[in-house]
């Protein structure tokens, strides 16, 4: 990920409501948390430029994409606010995702087969 320049301080300040100077020596004592930045900014630009009207959602992702040096799924997260929320087996703990989430209906792979083996 790209470092954040003047202008995207500027916007970012506009974005936040927080001053340019505050932000600026948060940043330099890394005290920011540069992927939300950018996906606040991501969001402001997409919003922004769709707001224009003349371009389609895939135009604008891939210009994003280019502007902001992230994966097109990146912007697409950004700009419509999905996050990859995480998910816990309601069993053992392990982390899994949301797809094995629904699939086994809270339990992990390995849960579900424990729970196949007892029948
Ligand atoms: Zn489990």
């Amino acid at each position: 990920m790209k470092k954040l320049t003047d202008s995207e301080f500027q916007a970012l300040s506009e974005i936040s409501g927080a001053p340019y100077d505050v932000l600026s020596v948060l940043y330099a004592q890394n005290l920011l948390h540069v992927p939300t930045v950018f996906a606040m900014l991501i969001k402001a630009d997409y919003a922004r430029i769709k707001g224009i009207g003349n371009y389609k959602a895939e135009q604008i992702i891939t210009a994003l994409s280019a502007k902001y040096q992230v994966s097109r799924s990146y912007i697409r997260n950004a700009a419509f606010g999905r996050t990859q929320k995480k998910q816990y087996c309601i069993e053992c703990g392990h982390e899994i995702s949301s797809d094995e989430y629904t699939r086994g209906k809270g339990l992990c792979k390995s849960c579900v087969t424990k729970h196949i083996q007892q029948l």
